[in-house]
């Protein structure tokens, strides 16, 4: 599928678009993605992310990316490639139109000195527990700080100084003169920019004085003519100081539209609680393939086109839910399903010798890659030989009723091979199979059923002497609760962490034909679920990413 085509969603955003593009009050439509480099994205910035490049795609308008580098403190390089790359993944395409928040530090700088001559800010010398004291509660107004009758030359002369480095951190801060009994706590005189001499990834030691958030977004968006700047639903109370910082400035103002952020079960969805997990060795990085970060996905197996869809199928709200990650997986499951080439891998191996076929004799066997999807003929050849591997759960000693693979005097088809019936069991010294010796039906060749006899199981197999050894990295949620966030008391989300979300089988056996395979490669391992291969392959060892199971327990629920 085009993925241009999986970008239009009928939404109440564009609703509000098709009204403003009526009557006339934006002629036509600009939008931006605004991250903060101070982490790597996760597939809720995913959802803003084929939100905001899908609208302007969809009314033939633009998308930027800007960088909200406002806080020098936490924002890294390392940040800002990382995100570049994975909206480009993603498929958002912001042309010649990457900004930065720090490219307006100047102008920034200017419009605040207009704030303080025209009366509308004031350089305040309490400090920062003294201007919590003093904002208030939701039920009590504000209290007025002592120092906000300044006049414009006093502060003038003040912010001036706390621009040229003479204050120590901490000291003042510029704010704005709105209301401090107004009931939105968001227009008690808010804090404009602060004092911090600390340096900057992109303007260096230039500024020791950064913009706040709510004083620089309004603005950027405004200085690149963002028509719809759309935000998740904890910026709707920030909304009037957005349009009110518009006004004072007199300049060309944005329309600030807030929607729903995306919430996943087992999942936690903040870069903080990311980093967190990076920090502190819950994984093995930004990119493991537990981790919903972009990269995270991409290593698991999602393609761009997984993650188009999926937020597709989620549309967008004004009403905060949590999605069920399994919606997220049946979106995936659909995808590979489709698509992805039929393998056979032998995870777990159980050493089966065939005792009546010939020692040196080999056989190949053709079979279909795509057997889900009748139109595509495509085949590969799989060799047969008198040593093979199964699966160890596909064996055992004693079954319980209606279990329809080997065990001792019962048959099963070997897929696309033959039929063989279990004739001695050699266990190990704790009792485990470790060796099956079975006898093959000549006239079953190619799986068929050479008279009217049933078989009912099949069970893939690869041939010993020509398995490719392999790692494979068996993936479980990282979290064993739905909302991780519902901790003990005392303790926080890392207290649900799931212990056993990785294992690692060193000894997995698979069949030759994936030695040629890419690093992104995915398969269906007939029976056991989607594979990836990871980027930790050497060409003597891949290492294959269980993406996702075969069992969709989505479309169970649905049912
Ligand atoms: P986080 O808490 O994960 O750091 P953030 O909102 O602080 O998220 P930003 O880099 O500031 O991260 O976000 C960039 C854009 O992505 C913002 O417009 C934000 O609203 C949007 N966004 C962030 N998280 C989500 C989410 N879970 N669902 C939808 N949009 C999101
Ligand atoms: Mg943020």
């Amino acid at each position: 599928m085009d993925i241009s085509e999986t970008t239009t969603p009928g939404n109440f955003i564009r609703s509000i678009i098709d009204e403003h593009l009526q009557n006339g009050r934006y002629p036509h439509v600009h939008t931006r993605f605004p991250p903060e480099p101070n982490g790597y994205l996760h597939i809720g910035h995913a959802k803003s992310i084929c939100l905001n490049s899908g609208i302007a795609q969809a009314y033939g308008g633009k998308f930027n990316l800007r960088f909200d580098d406002t806080n020098p403190l936490k924002e890294e390089q390392e940040f800002i490639d990382a995100i570049m790359e994975d909206v480009q993944w993603l498929g958002a395409d912001w042309e010649d139109r990457l900004f930065y928040a720090s490219d307006y530090f100047q102008q920034l700088y200017e419009w605040a000195i207009q704030l303080i001559n025209d009366g509308k800010a004031y350089v305040d010398d309490l400090t920062a527990e003294e201007i919590r004291a003093y904002r208030g509660t939701l039920t009590e107004p504000g209290k007025n700080s002592p120092y906000r009758d300044r006049s414009a030359a006093e502060n003038l002369d003040f912010f001036e100084r706390m621009k040229n480095g003479e204050f120590p951190d901490g000291s003042r801060v510029l704010r704005a003169k709105i209301d401090m009994a107004s009931p939105n706590m968001n227009l008690r005189d808010p804090v404009l920019y602060r004092i911090l001499h600390a340096e900057h990834p992109r303007t260096g030691g230039e500024w020791c004085i950064y913009p706040m958030y709510d004083w620089a977004h309004g603005q950027s968006d405004s200085i690149e003519g963002i028509t719809h700047s759309i935000c998740t639903l904890e910026f709707e109370d920030h909304r009037p100081l957005y349009d009110w910082f518009i006004q004072q400035l007199g300049i060309y103002a944005p329309q600030q539209i807030e929607f729903a952020r995306l919430n996943l079960t087992y999942t936690v969805m903040s870069k903080r609680k990311l980093r967190r997990l990076v920090e502190e060795g819950y994984v093995n990085g930004w990119d493991d393939p537990r981790m919903p970060t972009i990269r995270g996905l991409r290593r698991r197996g999602y393609t761009t086109a997984t993650i188009r869809n999926f937020c597709e199928v989620i549309g967008v709200s004004k009403a905060n839910s949590t999605v069920d990650v399994e919606l997220l997986e049946h979106v995936l499951r659909d995808d590979l399903n489709a698509h992805a080439p039929r393998a056979m891998a032998v995870i777990r191996p159980l050493k089966v010798v065939i005792t009546n076929y010939p020692a040196n004799m080999v056989e190949e066997f053709e079979v279909p890659t795509h057997p889900q999807d009748k139109t595509n003929p495509e085949t590969r050849v799989v060799p047969f030989s008198r040593e093979i591997y199964i699966e160890q759960d596909d064996f055992m000693d004693n079954p319980p009723g209606k279990y329809y693979r080997l065990a001792p005097g019962q048959e099963v088809r070997l897929l696309g091979a033959y039929y063989v019936t279990a004739d001695k069991t050699i266990h190990d010294a704790d009792g485990n199979p470790v060796e099956i010796h079975c006898t093959y039906d000549p006239a079953s060749r190619g799986g068929q059923t050479p008279d009217g006899r049933k078989v009912k199981g099949t069970i893939h197999w690869v041939s010993a002497q020509h398995a490719l050894d392999a790692e494979v990295r068996l993936y479980d949620r990282l979290f064993t609760t739905p909302n991780p966030e519902e901790a003990p008391e005392g303790e926080d989300f890392t207290a649900n962490m799931n212990p056993n979300s990785l294992e690692v089988v060193r000894s997995a056996k698979l069949e030759p034909n994936l030695a040629g395979t890419a690093v992104g490669d995915r398969f269906q391992f007939m029976r056991q679920g989607y594979f990836v291969k990871d980027q930790d392959s050497t060409p003597e060892k891949p290492v294959f990413n269980l993406t996702v199971g075969l069992r969709d327990t989505w479309a169970k629920m649905q049912q």
